[in-house]
């Protein structure tokens, strides 16, 4: 698990080149400057490229989401230091380190358990304090909720009812909703027990989240 100069200096140019395409957040900028993306990618043809501006496969048909992608989800959560985030799709685990590496307490959630498994291993690995867990992203973390922020990073046929009950008044779930390939970014904040306000933040492709957990 070697993190070199030259690893280094490939995520000095991938923050330069994130801030070029519009990430304003220092804070988030920062964190990308810090994650060492290429120990989230296991297929080792890939480590070239794990500085790339590019989504990348991770097993069981899933991908790591491009740094663009977490960099802009990221700056959309506004997150603080000591907040409780819950995390639906963890994947690679990238985007839950570059939460952490913000001093979030991240909670999150994979439904595929053989990626739920070696994520959890690379967790560990590295040091991380977040919690994983394996399960069904439609049901929530109920046991560990409220949450100030809640991120989904799978396409959503809509916004489960579970994650609106889990975020607290005045926090903010962020989570690509469309029925097919193509989700519209929304950003939701919940003003008061009842009320929920959208914006709508531009185009993306995800994998799709899917009901019920595997194995
Ligand atoms: N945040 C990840 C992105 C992974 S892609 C990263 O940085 O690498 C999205 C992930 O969502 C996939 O791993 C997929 O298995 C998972 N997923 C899909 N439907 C889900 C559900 N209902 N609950 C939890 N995870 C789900």
């Amino acid at each position: 698990m070697v993190d070199g100069y030259r690893h280094k200096g490939l995520r000095k140019k991938l923050v330069a080149e994130l801030a070029g395409k519009g990430i304003t957040d220092a804070r988030v900028l920062d964190a990308i400057g810090q994650v060492p993306r290429h120990l989230f990618i296991d297929d080792t043809a890939f480590l070239e490229l794990a500085y790339a501006d590019a989504a990348f496969p991770i097993g069981c048909g899933q991908t790591i989401s491009q740094p663009w992608t977490v960099a802009f989800q990221t700056q959309l959560l506004d997150v603080a230091p000591g907040m409780r985030l819950l995390e639906i799709g963890t994947g690679s685990g990238y985007q839950t380190a570059v939460l952490a590496a913000m001093g979030v307490r991240v909670f999150s959630i994979e439904r595929h358990r053989p990626l739920y498994l070696r994520t959890k291993d690379r967790m560990r690995q590295l040091g991380s304090k977040a919690f994983l867990q394996h399960g069904d992203g439609y049901l929530g973390m109920p046991r560990e909720a409220p949450f100030d922020r809640i991120l989904v990073t799978c396409g959503a046929p809509r916004i489960p009812d579970a994650l609106k009950e889990q975020v607290k008044v005045g926090g903010v779930v962020v989570v690509p909703v469309g029925p097919g390939d193509v989700q519209h970014m929304m950003r939701v904040v919940r003003t008061s027990a009842e009320v929920f306000e959208s914006t709508e933040h531009g185009s993306f492709r995800f994998v799709p989240m899917l009901e019920q957990r595997e194995g």
